[in-house]
C-alpha cells in the first residue's frame, strides 16, 4: 500500500509591517493537528482535505501533521517557526517510509534568520526522504520561491485565481502530477523564468483574464503537467521577491525551460496593463458624490489590508466618508477589540462616545471619536471565502456601529474583508448601502463584484499601499521593473 505524508505551514510576511506573528497568531488563524479542523477547513487545510479524499480513495494511507497558518503579519518569531517546522520534521521521520511528501505552504514566509522559509523547510525534508522520493507543494499565487524550493520540491502548483477561489483545484491538481510520478507514469521535471517585475495582477480584469485561461488550456497535453503564474508578493524585502514562470513537463526539460521563458516574457509584455486602476480618496469621493444606481459602489481600502500584513483599522477613508456627509454607507471590518468589547458591554442598541481605528500606529491614521449606536453583535463569528469548497476564517467578536448613516464593522481577530458575511453577521446589508467600504485588496471581488455597480481600488496611505517606488528595499533586486524600464537591458 503507498503511504503520502502531508502537512501545512505558512504564513505571508509583510517584511514592512510592524505586528509581529508569534504563536497566539497561528492559534487564533489556523493551527490544528492531524486533521482536528473537522468540517470547518480552513482556507490553507483545504488542500489536505483533498489530497486525503483523493490518496484514500485510491486505498493509499495518509499521515497528516500540522495545518498552521497565520494571518499575515510582520516577521515570523525564529523560535515559532522552528518548533512548527521541527514538528513536521518528527512527524516525517515517523511516517517513513512514504511515497510521496504534498506540502500546502504560502511561498512568502519569512522568520527571523530565516528569509526563506520554504526553502528551509524543504531542505529539512530532503534530508528526511532521500533524492528519489516526489515533493509537491501548493503555493499561494503571491509567492517568492527561492532557488532551494525550486530545487528540493518536486513539484510546485500555484493558485491561479486572484481572488483564490481556486485552492481546491489546484491540490487536486497537484495530487495528479504527483500520483502520476508515484506510480511511474510520468517523470515531472521543473523550470522557472525570473520575470524581473514586481507588481499586483488581477485575474479579474483582462489582460491576465486570458494570460491564465491561455495556460490552463495548455495543461494536460504535449507532455505539459502544469504551468503556474508567481506574481510574488512585493512587501517584503527578500532578496527572492518577484515574479516567475513554474512549468512542469513530463521528463522534458528543455522543453520546461523553453516554455517558462516564453511565457515569462509575455508576462513581462503585458506589465503596464495589468496593473489595477488605482484612484485617490479625492477622486473616489468626487464619484461617490455624482452616484445615483440602484446597486453599491464599491471602494477597496487596498492599503489597509490585513491580508497583506495591514492593521486593518486605518481611518482614512472613513474620516473622508464623514466629512462628505455620506448617510447611507458601510465600512469595514475595522481591528479594533477595545470598540468591540465596550460595544458589548453597552449592548445592542445603546448610544455611546466611542473611540474607533485608528490605534496601530501612523499608517493607521487619527483615532476617530465618534457618537454612536450599536446595531449588531456578534460573538466567535467565522466568515466563508472561496469557490467549490469554501473555507471558513475566524474573526473572532463582531460589533456594528451606526453613525448618522454610515455602519462601521468593528471585529477582534484581525482580518480581510473578503466576504459579504463582514456585514451581515452583524446585521448589515451591503447590497443595499449606496457606498460599500471593504479593508481588502482584491479577495473581496469574488463576492462583492455581483453586487455592486461600480468598484474602485483607492490608494491611501497603509501597510500595504500600492506604491513600489516609495518603500525602501535594501535586500530586494532593484533590476526589476518598475525600479527600471527595461531588467532585460544589462
Ligand atoms: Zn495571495
Amino acid at each position: 500500500m503507498k503511504k503520502i505524508f502531508t502537512a501545512c505551514l505558512g504564513t505571508e510576511t509583510n517584511t514592512f509591517a510592524s505586528i509581529p506573528t508569534g504563536h497566539q497568531l497561528f492559534e487564533e488563524t489556523c493551527l490544528f493537528r492531524k486533521g482536528s479542523y473537522g468540517k470547518n477547513v480552513p482556507m490553507f487545510g483545504a488542500p489536505l482535505a483533498v489530497w486525503r479524499g483523493r490518496a484514500e480513495a485510491k486505498g493509499w494511507q495518509v499521515v497528516e501533521s500540522l495545518c498552521a497558518f497565520a494571518q499575515p503579519a510582520g516577521k515570523t518569531v525564529k523560535k515559532v517557526y522552528e518548533a512548527f517546522r521541527d514538528e513536521i520534521m518528527a512527524d516525517l521521520k515517523a511516517a517513513m517510509p512514504v511515497d510521496a511528501v504534498l506540502l500546502s505552504m504560502h511561498g512568502a514566509m519569512v522568520a527571523e534568520g530565516y528569509d526563506d522559509c520554504e526553502s528551509d523547510m524543504l531542505a529539512h525534508v530532503r534530508k528526511v526522504v532521500g533524492p528519489s522520493i516526489p515533493v509537491g507543494v501548493e503555493l499561494d499565487l503571491h509567492c517568492n520561491i527561492g532557488e532551494g524550493t525550486l530545487r528540493d520540491a518536486t513539484a510546485l502548483v500555484l493558485f491561479k485565481e486572484y481572488p483564490h477561489i481556486d485552492v481546491p483545484e489546484r491540490a487536486d491538481d497537484l495530487f495528479t502530477v504527483i500520483e502520476g510520478a508515484v506510480e511511474g507514469r510520468s517523470r515531472p521535471v521543473m523550470a522557472a523564468w525570473d520575470c524581473r517585475m514586481i507588481g499586483v495582477f488581477h485575474t479579474t480584469r483582462q489582460p491576465m483574464r486570458g494570460f491564465v485561461d491561455k495556460l490552463s488550456a495548455m495543461e494536460g497535453k504535449d507532455g505539459v503537467l502544469s504551468l503556474s503564474i508567481a506574481h510574488g508578493f512585493p512587501w517584503s524585502d527578500i532578496r527572492e521577491m518577484g515574479s516567475k514562470i513554474i512549468a512542469i513537463t513530463d521528463g522534458d526539460q528543455a522543453k520546461a525551460e523553453t516554455l517558462a521563458r516564453e511565457l515569462g516574457r509575455e508576462f513581462f509584455a503585458m506589465r503596464e496593463a495589468t496593473q489595477p486602476p488605482y484612484v485617490t480618496l479625492d477622486a473616489a469621493m468626487a464619484r461617490v458624490s455624482s452616484h445615483n444606481l440602484p446597486k453599491p459602489m464599491v471602494l477597496a481600502d487596498v492599503s489597509d489590508n490585513a491580508g497583506g500584513g495591514a492593521a486593518s483599522d486605518s481611518t482614512f477613508i472613513l474620516r473622508a466618508m464623514l466629512d462628505k456627509g455620506i448617510t447611507d454607507g458601510a465600512i469595514g471590518m475595522f481591528w479594533d477589540p477595545m470598540a468591540v468589547r465596550i460595544a458589548i458591554e453597552a449592548g445592542e442598541g445603546a448610544e455611546l462616545d466611542i473611540r474607533i481605528g485608528g490605534k496601530l500606529g501612523p499608517l493607521s491614521g487619527p483615532a476617530l471619536d465618534l457618537r454612536a449606536k450599536v446595531t449588531g453583535l456578534k460573538r466567535d463569528a467565522s466568515v466563508a471565502f472561496g469557490g467549490r469548497d469554501k473555507t471558513y476564517v475566524p474573526v473572532g467578536d463582531m460589533a456594528a456601529f451606526d453613525v448618522g448613516g454610515i455602519a462601521i464593522v468593528c471585529n477582534t481577530l484581525r482580518s480581510q474583508c473578503k466576504s459579504l458575511d463582514c456585514f451581515t453577521n452583524v446585521g448589515v446589508e451591503p447590497g443595499s448601502k449606496k457606498v460599500v467600504v471593504v479593508k481588502s485588496m482584491q479577495h473581496f471581488h469574488a463576492a462583492y463584484a455581483p453586487v455592486a455597480s461600480e468598484i474602485m481600488y483607492v490608494a491611501v496611505p497603509g501597510a500595504v499601499a500600492p506604491d513600489f517606488l516609495a518603500m525602501t528595499y535594501l535586500n530586494a533586486s532593484k533590476n526589476q521593473w518598475p525600479f527600471v524600464e527595461d531588467p532585460f537591458a544589462t
